[in-house]
């Protein structure tokens, strides 16, 4: 009975251990998820805040996030999680109606 205890509560512990380390690794893959594609960036003349009228919420390669102001993705940066939805690059193209 006692044996039987032990190795409850030993499997216990593992897998209390093997819990923490899925969290310490989604916690590090949600970061490494939220990034900028820098040369894109760059090359497109991205900005943070819209030009004319014009911003990422309204143009065809928008990616959206969860909520209409979350930062979202663009078909054109790849790898880039962090685009504003009020933001503006010279790739610009209004999205279809
Ligand atoms: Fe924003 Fe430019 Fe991507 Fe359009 S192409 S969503 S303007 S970053």
């Amino acid at each position: 009975m006692k044996n039987k205890l032990t190795a409850t509560r030993r499997e216990f512990i593992k897998l209390g251990g093997v819990a923490m380390a899925a969290a310490s690794l989604m916690c590090l893959s949600n970061r490494a998820v939220a990034a900028t594609n820098a040369a894109m960036r760059s090359a497109m003349k991205y900005q943070d805040k819209p030009s004319d009228g014009k911003s990422c919420s309204g143009c065809a390669q928008f990616i959206p996030g969860k909520t209409a102001k979350a930062l979202g993705g663009c078909k054109l940066f790849q790898g880039d999680t962090e685009i504003s939805p009020t933001g503006y690059c010279i790739a610009w193209v209004a999205k279809p109606k």
